[in-house]
């Protein structure tokens, strides 16, 4: 029989109860006790939800209170020391603690799980690190479904992948070097797992889809033999995704597992490969639904691969599944009243894809003629979308095709542009300048919640931005500082900004995606041609000009940002999409530099997140990431200056790319790392203006005068002085007033004083 499956549910409800759940707790407004009863509630419906539908195999322990890496790091006891853990099991404040930090306790790292926009905590290992079973939350909430007569598979997280996700502490053994350790503990879940009852058990080892080293791969092989001779009951599925297996291919075939799943979403062409060379024991579970977008499901399409693997392997050794746990999708298409009833009809949230499931598995089990009509349906549902003129536009396709290089291309080599540039900005040297935001205070907050409300009138609501916008402006002319900006207090995110106001973009009441802990997003929907029915930033940047005579800079979310944190399309390949989107903030570029605006800033922050998880696939990412941001940036006159600001540190592997962005100016963030990331721009040459960030806004702290002008200094040695900005690492939305004043002023001071010592320009 072909198993209908799923791999993982969203985990914040149909309404974020979980978010408001969690929020109460920490703020000590809610009880443990609410906290228990909301998450048991929403587990019994997520659990009741997916057997209702008609799922053989419902996920248990995909639910977490915070992150699901956090929860295996609980499981086997790896918490720090640095949190006085007693060591035994790890109760819930400690668990928050480790994630959220606490005095003098600092956080575990953060950072992205693979290439989504998920937040995952990075286990940390010591010198002498040791493993014990230190919570037993696999088990009890398998038990805890039993107990309302649900049989769920239980996920846990691969004992290899934990391991390469995290990160030892200098001076300790390498991660892979602990897994010895490490296994027991996995077995001894495992055992307790197959005494409550549990039959099959999925095993995620997502980094199987990495490029790994020859003892990576061993390291598998030699995990899996141990665990299988360890529970021998117990079927085991080995769970991949976000990538085809290419080279690690035999790694996991070999592996001594009951089954195996591919995303064959993202990686489609390895099915033939994977039906040749199956092991006759093993069994496929197969990712046909797109566990990663909101489109409906090509069902044809993807009941002719079941179809295809049920002729080759037989029903007995095909199960249907998400491409990847439905985590990253958002809960449930009927949350959308108010989306048009096209765009519903080609929608699928994580509710909708179970359902998709449970279809595509009887179409494979009984013959696709079993599910004609809705077959049927679902073509005309996207026969129409394919024939919708809203999504096609033959205007953006023609403009697109006339597309030619120079439009890529700045007028004049930089050399020549920063002369016309420096003349036109009338700068000092090592001017000054921040990254686009300022604090959204509560009024702000509130002034929009009014107007979104239709409490306060549009005319009110503008007054009251437009007083916002004085505000900063008088603040950094008091300060003297150089390049100015709006302080962006009419946006609430950089994304959902553009997405409102570009055509072929909707934007979702109710889509949030968790991204960590209790934090949610709500990317944008981009279903069809962009373009830009009006301008969208000048009526501010002009205001904000018109109040001063230093230079203001426009503020534009970039081409490949907008893309990364939106879900994208998937009738045409990203690169179109990408240029599209650049064309629309070009057309923007060019209105703020026709309303008088001399320094326009494009931010691209989501640039290195976007790079593919092979190294293979890198150059021709960064080819057309690169062009769409020059499509979108080079339209503008010699003297007009582009800026573009990142806040990561890694740039090694990509300085290449950035300098062929050719911004006029790059800021960067680069305080935590105390200008370490300068060095590759050193090393590089790279010719263009820099603004290493010498504030750290990520934290509340205040930086002295003198710290400023150490990082400046350090700065100073590494690039020659009359490439150097100063500014903070990032925007200072979420800072406030109290902090952003004195450590503005500090860097101001430390910026003229520090003039004195370079050369003039
Ligand atoms: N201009 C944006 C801001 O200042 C940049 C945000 C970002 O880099 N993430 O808020
Ligand atoms: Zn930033």
């Amino acid at each position: 029989m072909v198993l209908s499956t799923n791999l993982g549910y969203p985990r914040i409800g149909p309404n974020r109860e979980l978010k408001r759940a969690l929020e109460r707790y920490w703020s000590g407004r809610g009880s443990l006790k609410e906290l228990d009863t909301t998450s048991r509630d929403l587990r019994r419906a997520r659990w009741q939800l997916q057997k209702d539908a008609g799922l053989d195999h419902v996920p248990s322990n995909d639910f977490s209170l915070y992150d699901h890496v956090l929860d295996a790091a609980a499981m086997v006891g790896a918490v720090p020391s640095r949190f006085n853990w007693a060591g035994d099991k790890v109760d819930l404040d400690t668990y928050f603690t480790m994630a959220r930090g606490a005095d003098r306790m600092a956080a575990m790292e953060m950072t992205k799980w693979f290439d989504t926009n998920y937040h995952y905590i990075v286990p940390e290992f010591e010198k002498g690190q040791k493993f014990h079973l230190a919570s037993t939350k696999p088990v009890d909430e398998f038990l805890e479904a039993k107990g309302h007569d649900i049989h769920t598979r239980p996920v846990l997280l691969g004992p290899v992948s934990f391991l390469l996700l995290g990160k030892s502490q200098s001076g300790a053994t390498e991660p892979l070097g602990l897994l010895e350790k490490l296994l027991p503990v996995y077995e001894e879940v495992l055992g307790r797992l197959a005494e409550a009852g549990a039959d099959w058990v999925q095993m995620d080892e997502p980094c199987l889809v990495l490029d790994l080293s020859d003892d990576r791969r061993a390291a598998f092989a030699t995990a899996y033999e141990s665990l299988r001779r360890s529970a021998p009951s117990l079927k085991l599925l080995v769970a991949t995704y976000f990538g085809d297996l290419r080279d690690n291919m035999e790694t996991a075939m070999r592996l001594p597992v009951n089954a195996l799943h591919l995303d064959l979403v993202r990686g489609p062409g390895q099915l033939e490969d994977a039906l040749a060379r199956l092991p006759e024991d093993m069994a496929l579970s197969m990712g046909v639904v797109d566990g990663r977008n909101v489109w409906i499901t090509d069902l044809e399409r993807a009941a002719s691969a079941l179809t295809r693997a049920v002729d080759s392997l037989g029903p007995d050794r095909v199960m249907a599944g998400p491409s990847c746990s439905l985590l990253h999708v958002p809960v449930d298409l009927d949350s959308e009243p108010d989306l048009d009833a096209d765009l519903r009809s080609w929608l699928a949230f994580a509710r909708q894809k179970v359902s998709e499931i449970v279809l595509l598995t009887r179409a494979a089990e009984s013959g696709m003629d079993s599910v004609q009509d809705e077959l049927k349906a679902h073509r005309e549902v996207l026969e129409r979308r394919e024939q919708s003129t809203r999504i096609n536009n033959p205007e953006v396709r023609k403009r697109l095709h006339a597309v030619t290089d120079d439009m890529a291309q700045r007028r004049s080599p930089f050399g020549e542009r920063i002369s016309a540039q420096l003349s036109h900005l009338n700068l000092p040297s090592l001017p000054t300048t921040t990254i686009g935001s300022f604090p959204q205070t509560p009024e702000v907050r509130k002034a929009r919640a009014q107007f979104n409300s239709g409490k306060l009138s549009r005319e009110d609501y503008e007054k009251f931005l437009e007083d916002e916008i004085a505000g900063v402006i008088r603040f950094q002319e008091d300060l003297g500082l150089d390049v100015l900006v709006h302080g962006e207090p009419e946006r609430t995110d950089m994304v959902e900004y553009f997405g409102d106001q570009l055509e072929g973009f909707a934007v979702t009441a109710n889509g949030w995606v968790q991204s960590y802990g209790s934090r949610c997003v709500r990317p944008p929907v981009i279903y069809g041609d962009v373009s830009r029915p009006h301008a969208m930033t000048t009526r501010w940047s002009k205001y904000a000009q018109s109040l001063t005579d230093k230079p203001v800079k426009g503020m534009l979310t970039g081409p490949i940002t907008i893309l990364q944190w939106s879900f994208v399309r998937d009738d045409q390949p990203r690169p179109e999409t990408a240029n599209q989107i650049a064309l629309a903030i070009r057309d923007e570029v060019l209105d703020l530099e026709a309303a008088g605006i001399r320094v326009i800033q494009i931010d691209e922050p989501a640039l290195r997140e976007g790079l593919p998880l092979r190294r293979e696939d890198w150059k021709e990412y960064l080819d057309w990431s690169v062009r769409a941001f020059r499509l979108a940036s080079s339209g503008v006159r010699d003297e007009t200056q582009i800026h573009t600001h990142m806040c990561y540190a890694e740039f090694n592997d990509i300085i290449e790319a950035i300098a062929a962005l050719d911004a006029d100016v790059i800021s960067v963030e680069a305080s935590r790392s105390q200008m370490e990331l300068l060095k590759s721009f050193a090393d590089f040459h790279y010719p263009n203006h820099i603004g290493p960030g010498v504030y750290d806004i990520h934290s509340p702290r205040v930086p002295d005068k003198d710290e400023v002008t150490q990082l400046l200094d350090y700065a100073l040695q590494v690039i020659p002085a009359d490439q150097v900005w100063v500014n903070p690492d990032c925007g200072l939305k979420t800072r406030r007033w109290e902090e952003v004043k004195p450590s503005l002023s500090n860097m101001a001071k430390a910026a003229v004083e520090m003039r004195e010592k370079v050369p003039a320009k």
